[in-house]
């Protein structure tokens, strides 16, 4: 039977954004309430005793807090820590940005007025653009995170090939709607959008055949072998080659400290009740639930539940450097004090 570690979170630590994306909901439902920096630490600890390894936060945009260079310098201390900005609030925050291990530039082509376009913001790509050149000279571990979707899929491949050459590494998100699993989902992320929908399975397959070769010469895609074989497979033939780990191996939390499996279910507890509830039953059938669930095609869970075990981690610390980290911070065979107990 698979373990019930939860290896991987991401923590939408605020609903504020900045930018405008065309295929995003979160600007459109924006709140003002989010946690205080206590409880953010507080909900930390809880994290540390469940044997979480690595966290992203993302929102929103998490550099709109204030309190982030605390978040941050607590977490990074105790997890693989990677931090979305959307370019537009990393030179402000450099210091914070020096305390994680991963910056992730949302870019989603060299297309400059395109970019404006899919992010509403004039302007947004030369910002994105200087953040990340910026970055990289100062040392700190900066990444670009394009979305594919039809919209920039035929401009994937020379994208990645411009970063990896200059050594800043690229890791992907696919575009994905949301298609609630329950009422009332945590979070609406994916905003559904004709012009970003991949239609063209083909040429899908195509790219992820021309990541895996390029993959073989540059070691700063991070996207891995396994994922895209995965991903390759969805488009060929519609096989889902992955069970969901949801609330087994991965969840979501949100700038409430509610917890759910992932964004587009309903919230299950709060962060801070995690412990008591983790082994439960209700949480077992939960997981039975979500495993059986093909609601989704984020490739963040794909990832999460692909590479959701020890085995599957070290498959990913082999597969590329990002992870290699995980081993130096958090020993994979770490037994959490909550879950040792029961093992
Ligand atoms: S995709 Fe990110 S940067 Fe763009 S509006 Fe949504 S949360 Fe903000
Ligand atoms: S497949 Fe998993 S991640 Fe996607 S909606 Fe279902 S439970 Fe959530």
């Amino acid at each position: 039977m698979a373990s019930n570690r939860p290896y991987h979170v991401q923590w939408l630590v605020t609903r504020k954004c900045n930018y405008r994306c065309k295929g995003c909901n979160v600007w459109r439902e924006q709140d003002t309430k989010e946690l205080s920096t206590e409880e953010m630490i507080r909900g930390l600890d809880v994290l540390r005793e469940l044997g979480v390894i690595d966290i992203v936060f993302s929102g929103g945009n998490p550099l709109l807090r204030d309190d982030i260079d605390e978040i941050l310098g607590y977490a990074s201390r105790f997890f693989v820590t990677t931090v979305y900005d959307n370019g537009s609030m990393a030179l402000k925050k450099i210091d914070a940005l020096r305390k994680a291990d991963f910056v992730a530039i949302s870019l989603d082509t060299l297309n400059q007025e395109k970019n404006d376009n899919f992010k509403g913001v004039k302007g947004s790509w030369k910002k994105a653009m200087q953040t990340i050149e910026s970055l990289h000279e100062e040392g700190i571990r900066v990444g670009i995170s394009p979305t594919i979707s039809q919209s920039n899929m035929d401009e994937i491949a020379s994208l990645t090939e411009y970063f990896a050459k200059k050594e800043i590494p690229v890791w992907y998100c696919l575009y994905s709607h949301d298609t609630a699993a329950d009422s009332d989902q945590l979070f609406k992320i994916g905003k559904l959008d004709d012009k970003f929908e991949i239609t063209d399975r083909e040429a899908m397959v195509k790219l992820c055949d021309t990541l895996l070769e390029m993959k073989k010469k540059n070691s700063n895609i991070l996207i891995t072998t396994k994922t895209l074989n995965t991903i390759k497979r969805l488009y060929l033939d519609g096989e889902r080659l992955w069970k969901c780990r949801a609330l087994q191996n991965f969840f979501m939390i949100d700038h409430l400290g509610r917890v759910a499996g992932c964004h587009l279910r309903k919230p299950v507890a709060s962060i801070f009740d995690l412990p008591n509830v983790w082994n439960s039953e209700n949480f077992e059938d939960l997981r039975k639930v979500y495993r059986k669930c093909d609601r989704c095609i984020y490739l963040c869970y794909i990832v999460y539940s692909l590479h959701g075990s020890v085995r599957g981690n070290f498959q990913i610390v082999q597969d590329n450097w990002k992870s290699a980290r995980l081993f130096w911070k958090r020993r994979l065979d770490f037994k959490p004090l909550s879950l040792a107990k029961q093992q």
